[in-house]
């Protein structure tokens, strides 16, 4: 599947908050949207006018930048959550965080969703002992997400382990860090995500 391959931090000031794209960097004096905190551009500093469009269309491009899905893949999703039962924009949500790749970066085994999107791609993790590469493969309750032997000692992965006690943790996951397992015990639950999303201008988007 296609992915966003330009430069990252753009999004972060296009979005005007830290979408966290970047691993470590995004925590250090660094970050780009810390020392220029306003749109990219030559206009990126004009004043805008207020519209209800733009604020609908700006938390979709958000969401799908910090998912790391691209405008096709992410209707789907939209369609999918729309036909579960429940609140579109909390089903959207869960779905989107129930990805491997986000799982793998949940749980702290990668520092960034791109890093672990790159190390699913690379079968380096198995899911309930078989071998998964689909960075999109949905996690279900009772899922578990381990670290292949053969990649236990990839740097990029322990270093990533060591960072993962700054960010949050979540009810519904489990690391059991010597055994480079997590256990997926629940589906995400929307309380927790302190992300700054406001889901329902997306379903208000999609919904004209
Ligand atoms: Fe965003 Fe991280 Fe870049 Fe800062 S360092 S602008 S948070 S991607």
């Amino acid at each position: 599947m296609a992915r966003y391959t330009g430069p990252v931090c753009r999004l972060c000031r296009r979005e005007a908050t830290k979408l966290f794209l970047k691993g470590e960097r995004c925590f250090s004096e660094k970050c780009s949207f810390d020392r220029r905190p306003y749109p990219p551009g030559q206009h990126g500093q004009g004043r805008l006018r207020p519209s209800d469009y733009r604020d609908q269309l700006r938390e979709k491009q958000k969401v799908k930048r910090i998912y790391g899905v691209l405008e096709k893949q992410f209707r789907l999703y939209f369609q999918r959550a729309d036909r579960m039962k429940g609140v579109t924009g909390e089903n959207l949500l869960s779905l989107l965080e129930r990805r491997l790749d986000s799982t793998v970066y949940r749980l702290g085994l990668a520092s960034s969703r791109s890093e672990a999107r790159q190390l699913v791609r690379h079968n380096h993790f198995t899911v309930n002992g078989r071998k998964v590469n689909i960075p999109s493969y949905q996690v279900r309750a009772g899922d578990i997400v381990e670290v292949k032997e053969r990649s236990r000692k990839k740097a990029c992965i322990t270093t990533a382990m060591e960072q993962a006690d700054r960010r949050p943790t979540f009810s519904w996951l489990e690391m059991d860090k010597k055994a480079f397992k997590g256990t997926v015990k629940a589906l995400p639950v929307r309380d927790e995500l302190t992300l700054p999303i406001n889901e329902q201008l997306i379903v208000e988007l999609y919904s004209k």
